[in-house]
Parts: C-alpha cells; sequence; structure tokens
C-alpha cells in the first residue's frame, strides 16, 4: 500500500477541497475501496444561512463513489445538533435518519453517508473509513483477535461486528475516546477508521495501517497457495471462451426469471485458480467479505459443479440442478430468518462460479455486472489472504440476513429512477454503423437497451458504440465487425455478444443492399449478391439469435427491416424486391416457429429513406429518377407526394416503429407486418 499523498498537490486547497483530494486518493486503490463504499469526513467552521460561523463536519454523501467524487457530494451537518446523541442509550435507523435530515446545513444536500454518526461520535477533525482487502483479511479470521493483535501490536482498537447505525457508531466513540494513544479502530468484518488533526494525518494513519495489515498477511503467504492447488486441468483459452459463450444465455435464464440480468464473464487468472482450486467451493460457501459486499454480492455465490470438457447439454442441466437447489437453499435462509416481517427479495444468485471456466456477475445493467464482479474478485483475494494466516471466516447467516434486509438499503434501492423499456435487455442490430440500422441503436439505447452495433466496418461500428456509452454509461454498447453473409463471422459474433452481456433479447435484422437493373440485363453476380445479404444474412442472424434466446427461455424479439418494395414491387427492382420477399418471408416462418418460445417476429416496411441511407447511391437516384421520368434533385419530393400523407420518411420514423416491435408494448403482436411509408395504397398489407 503506497502513500501517494503529494504536499505539492495538496499545497494551497481549501478544507472542503483537501477532503476531496484526500477522498479520490483512497478511492483512486481498489484495494482499500470500491464502487461507493468508505467514507471521509472533516470537522471545521463554516458560516450558516445567516452568515454566522457554527461548527460542521463535511461528510461523504450516500452512495458518492470516492474515486470520481466533488465538494458537491459531502454535505455539511451541524455538529451541536449531533453531538447530544452520543449521550443516548439507543436510537433506531429510521428515527437517525430522520434526526440527520434535520441537521443539514442546506436541506438540498445529497443525503449523508449512514455511517455518519460513526465520523461524528469520533473528536477528531478528519476521519478515514475504508474497507481495505487486507484489514478484512484480518477480522474475516478464525484467529482474528491473535491476527490483528500480531499484525497492529495494539495501535488499534477493535469493535465487535455489529450492523452500521446508532450503537456501532457509539461503541467507535467510546473505543476512541477512552483511549487517546490509539491510531485507529477495526470493524470486525467490516472495515479500518482512522483519524488525525489533518486530512494528511488521518490519511497517512490509514495507510500505515493497511501497509502493516498487507506485510503481515504477505508473510503468511510465503508464496503457497491457498486454496489447496489445483484441482483439475484447465482449458486452453479458446475452447473455454467458446463454452462459455455456448452457456451463458442459460445461465443468464436461470438468474434472471424474476428480472432479466445482465451477465459479466471473468475469466481472470485469478478467478480462473480459485474456482479450479480444491477448496474453492468449501470457501466460497462461507460467507460475504463484509455487509457492503452483501448488497452486490448476495451472501454467497452459486457454484456450479460441472465438467467443462463435457458435452454442452450435460453442462446445462447440471447449471439448472445447482440453479435450483441455490434458490431452494436461499428461501430456506429467508425462512429462517425473516419470520415474515419482509417479502424475500428475488432468491437468484449475482455470482456463478463454474470450475474450469470462471465467474459470471449478474446485474441489472452492465455496470453494475461489472461492480459486483469486481466485488467477488477483491472477496477471492481476502479468501486467499485469510487463509494463509488462520483461516477465512465470515459473519453469521443471521448477520448476513440482517445486512441483505437492511431497511435503509431498501430504501436506497426504492430511491432508484423507474427502469425504462428496454433496461436489462440486449439488442443487437445487424447494419447500424450508418443510416436506418444506426437510427434504431440510438433509439434502443436511449430506452436502456444494450446494443451490439454491427456492420462491416470495425472502427464505423466502434464509432457508434462509443457514443452510445458516452450518452448512456460505459458497458451499454458495444462494436463488433460483422458481415451477415459470413456464416462463421456471424457465430463468432454472437459469441462475443453472449460473453459480453451473457444473451440477447431483441435482434433488429437491418443489413441490406439495393441492387437495381431490369431483369433482363441483371448479372448473376449481382443477383446472388442481392440474394446473399438480403436474404441469406437475415436467416444466419435469426438462427443464432433464436437458438440463443432458446436456450434462455426468456422470450425474445425479432424485428426485421423489410421494404415496401415486397408488398408492391418497382420495375428494374427484381433482385431487391426478390430477394427481400424471401427475407419477409422467413420472417413469418420464423414466426410460427418461436411462437411457442415467447418469440416474436415482426417486419417494418419503410419506404424512400434518403437521410444517411447506404441504400440511395448516386447510382440508385439517377436510375429512379429516370425510371420516374424526373430530375434528379426532385426525388425526394416526388417520393413525398407520392404517399397519403405526403410525409417525409426519416430514419428515426423507421426507429420508433422498431422500438415498438422490439419492446413490451408489442407484447401480444407476432407475425406483423408495419409499414412506415406515409402511406402507400399499393403497399397497404393485406
Ligand atoms: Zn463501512
Amino acid at each position: 500500500m503506497q502513500n501517494r499523498w503529494s504536499d505539492e498537490e495538496a499545497d494551497g486547497l481549501s478544507d472542503l477541497e483537501l477532503l476531496v483530494y484526500q477522498s479520490r486518493l483512497l478511492g483512486a486503490d481498489p484495494g482499500l475501496v470500491l464502487w461507493g463504499g468508505g467514507n471521509t469526513s472533516l470537522k471545521v467552521t463554516e458560516a450558516d444561512f445567516r452568515g454566522s460561523p457554527i461548527s460542521v463536519m463535511r461528510i461523504k454523501a450516500s452512495g458518492s463513489d470516492m474515486k470520481s467524487c466533488s465538494t458537491g457530494d459531502f454535505p455539511a451537518l451541524r455538529l451541536d445538533d449531533i453531538l447530544p446523541l452520543f449521550e443516548r442509550e439507543s436510537m433506531s435507523d429510521e428515527e437517525m435518519v430522520a434526526y440527520l435530515g434535520r441537521c443539514m446545513l442546506d436541506p438540498r444536500s445529497p443525503r449523508p453517508s449512514i455511517e455518519t454518526l460513526l465520523h461524528a461520535f469520533l473528536p477528531h477533525k478528519s476521519i478515514v473509513h475504508s474497507h481495505a482487502d487486507a484489514v478484512i483479511a484480518l477480522t474475516n479470521n478464525a484467529s482474528a483477535s491473535r491476527v490483528l493483535e500480531d499484525a497492529f501490536q495494539g495501535a488499534v482498537g477493535v469493535v465487535e461486528y455489529l450492523r452500521p447505525g446508532f450503537a456501532l457508531a457509539k461503541r467507535v466513540g467510546e473505543a476512541a475516546r477512552g483511549n487517546p494513544e490509539l491510531m485507529g479502530v477495526v470493524l470486525s468484518n467490516h472495515g479500518l477508521i482512522t483519524w488525525g488533526d489533518t486530512p494528511r494525518a488521518a490519511y497517512d494513519s490509514h495507510i500505515e495501517l493497511v501497509a502493516r495489515a498487507e506485510e503481515y498477511v504477505r508473510k503468511g503467504l510465503r508464496g503457497a497457495s491457498t486454496s489447496g492447488g489445483r484441482a483439475r486441468r484447465a482449458l486452453d483459452d479458446d475452447e473455454r471462451r467458446r463454452v462459455a459463450a455456448r452457456i451463458a444465455p442459460t445461465l443468464r435464464g436461470l438468474v434472471g426469471s424474476s428480472s432479466r440480468m445482465v451477465l459479466r464473464y471473468d475469466d481472470s487468472p485469478a478467478v480462473l485458480e480459485f474456482v479450479d482450486s480444491a477448496r474453492g467451493k468449501e470457501l466460497s460457501a462461507i460467507g460475504p467479505a463484509t455487509p457492503d459486499h452483501v448488497i452486490r454480492t448476495k451472501g454467497t455465490p452459486l457454484w456450479a459443479g460441472v465438467d467443462a470438457s463435457d458435452a454442452p447439454a450435460s453442462i446445462q442441466a447440471k447449471l439448472r440442478a445447482a440453479a435450483d437447489d441455490y434458490v431452494a437453499g436461499y428461501t430456506r435462509y429467508y425462512e429462517a430468518h425473516s419470520e415474515g416481517s419482509v417479502p424475500m427479495l428475488d432468491p437468484y444468485p449475482r455470482i456463478i462460479l463454474v470450475p474450469g471456466l470462471g465467474m459470471w456477475s449478474a446485474g441489472r445493467d452492465a455496470h453494475s455486472a461489472r461492480v459486483s464482479g469486481e466485488m467477488y474478485r477483491h472477496t477471492i483475494e481476502i479468501i486467499g489472504s485469510a487463509e494463509g494466516i488462520g483461516g477465512y471466516a465470515s459473519i453469521s447467516p443471521r448477520d448476513v440476513f440482517d445486512a441483505e434486509y437492511w431497511p435503509l438499503e431498501l430504501y436506497k434501492l426504492t430511491l432508484a429512477p423507474p427502469e425504462k423499456e428496454l433496461e436489462r435487455h440486449i439488442a443487437l442490430v445487424t447494419g447500424s454503423a450508418h443510416g436506418i440500422g444506426q437510427a434504431i441503436a440510438v433509439r434502443l439505447a436511449a430506452e436502456g437497451a444494450h446494443v451490439v452495433v454491427t456492420d462491416l466496418d470495425q472502427a464505423a461500428c466502434q464509432a457508434v458504440a462509443d457514443e452510445l456509452n458516452q450518452a448512456h454509461g460505459d458497458g451499454r454498447a458495444i462494436g463488433l465487425r460483422m458481415d451477415v453473409t459470413d456464416e462463421d463471422e456471424v457465430k463468432a459474433a454472437f459469441e462475443q455478444v453472449c460473453l459480453a452481456y451473457g444473451g440477447l433479447d431483441i435482434l433488429v435484422s437491418n443489413a441490406g443492399i439495393a441492387p437495381v437493373g431490369a431483369l433482363d440485363q441483371l448479372s448473376l453476380k449481382d443477383w446472388q449478391r442481392a440474394m446473399d445479404i438480403n436474404a441469406t444474412g437475415h436467416f444466419l442472424v435469426a438462427r443464432q439469435a433464436v437458438t440463443i434466446m432458446r436456450e434462455q427461455g426468456l422470450g425474445g424479439s425479432l424485428v426485421f427491416v423489410g421494404t415496401k418494395n415486397v408488398p408492391s414491387p418497382g420495375k428494374d427492382f427484381g433482385a431487391y424486391s426478390a430477394s427481400k420477399a424471401a427475407e419477409v418471408q422467413m420472417a413469418k416462418v420464423l414466426a410460427i416457429e418461436n411462437g411457442e418460445y415467447g418469440i416474436r417476429c415482426n417486419i417494418v416496411n419503410p419506404d424512400a429513406i434518403f437521410q444517411g441511407s447506404a441504400l440511395w447511391s448516386d447510382e440508385v437516384r439517377e436510375q429512379r429518377a429516370e425510371a420516374h421520368g424526373i430530375p434528379v434533385d426532385g426525388l425526394e419530393e416526388f417520393y413525398r407526394k407520392r404517399n397519403l400523407l405526403q410525409a417525409s420518411i426519416t430514419a428515426e420514423d423507421v426507429a420508433e416503429s422498431v422500438l415498438f416491435l422490439a419492446g413490451p408494448r408489442s407484447s401480444k403482436t407476432t407475425g406483423a407486418m408495419l409499414p412506415v411509408d406515409g402511406g402507400v395504397r399499393d403497399a397497404f398489407p393485406r
């Protein structure tokens, strides 16, 4: 653990800026603080709303992330109002939250950390609290008291495990006030608190104590493998990923039966070492690293004991059995501790460990799946360290339950914004680097979907994906080169999707071309190319999508971008109209074959979309203008006037219809064809 404090950088900062600087230093080290964990505070004098100087504590807001925090993330609370609470015997969580709400200097500030009293009851100016891995390895230990004494030699006080709240804050306050020589307090199965007269002093003590814990762990490990050595032969990288992609949709179905999850796959060396170790299963069942982890990882992961070299069907059967066992075990745990006081949360795991393959983490989106996965990677690290110095131990199932069902945490969940229409969904849009496909990708992402952008040009796909990630958060889109006519490339791309997100809910099959020419003039090559892209391409992507959707068992939606030319073909568009008719006929058969799996299949028929479209090349424009006997620059106007609404049709108009057919609002519609053409009488579906 490195001390990263720089006097040069800290020079000239105000109190509040120093607090931000200190917090960001702590947040930048994942060995100390993960995603919203930990907190810091500073007691200062500020002016109240009348301009009178008063003592306040600036403390990190609940849920804000230290590594990216700013001054707005530290609400100020009046200390004169808080300090008398130390004399109380007890205080409920609800009363505490309501009380603290009234102590805020600015009522519009974000809500202060639920560990606020822990900071307030300590007499020191600056307080730092983290869930440092190395310290947790010492406290989550079968020999915790010996190990803590050996490592810290009396420099810290130790407070027995209690859920955060008034009682824990009071105990910590008492421990510190009675022993002024202490550098900090270790919270059993939770973390470390240090203090100082300045942000630098509290930070220095923190780093020093964590470094001592790390050194102690290092000596204990002595380079030995602590999880019993490798138990099985590892697959090579390609084989492992192929099998992982194959079974991911089954897993996604198993953990998503009450609400869909996005799955993140992790086969990093540390994870593989753990799942392949002789004692991995036993160690993973002991319990969480801290109560903070429970919200993200549940108390224990699902351990699916399969042989990765078995046939996929046998692996899938074993996964189903393991998931059933997990749900039954979770239900027993809930029933043993809830006494009917709260409804059961979903009983599905957030972490799935599979020997030979690695780990999947589940979340409502790619970001939360990533957070859960990172938290469990740190748990693996902590377990390994603890095993070297006495043996990993955790809190009791009762304490796990109290952490998981803590009303304050459950309340936080209710503050999350309402879910969007396609949240938790994964969509793949072909031909989406430009034009209609791009507009569809943008629209689906705006409604919460994770979007896979595919096209022929990898860089262009990535550019669209980057924009979506910029707008909606990291991990929300990926860009993949995929030639829809290349069977191997299509298979490989869908494998990538399963590795990135765990499966697929929506396919928008859009990629297409529009060759022109009278049939008696058309070369076989041009005819064949139209068939390859406009017919076979749709078949290849639909086949992969349907296979994944059936394995998930969560239903699904396929939307095909057809054309007005299917019901109303045009002169010189023979190859186009015939190949698109094949696409549409196939789409109808897909609807027939997949209804029993809850997979819907519908078609949109656009007409005359000029904006950003690759279909309307200069050649096509000239040719169509000639066919209609009008100048090229009059073409768009000609098409506009041709439809009943006399409307120009845009890519966004098509995207809106695709959104409707892709999402739950059209849940009872399959096999349908929806024109987006401003009304063309000849093209009315019938
Ligand atoms: Zn904490």
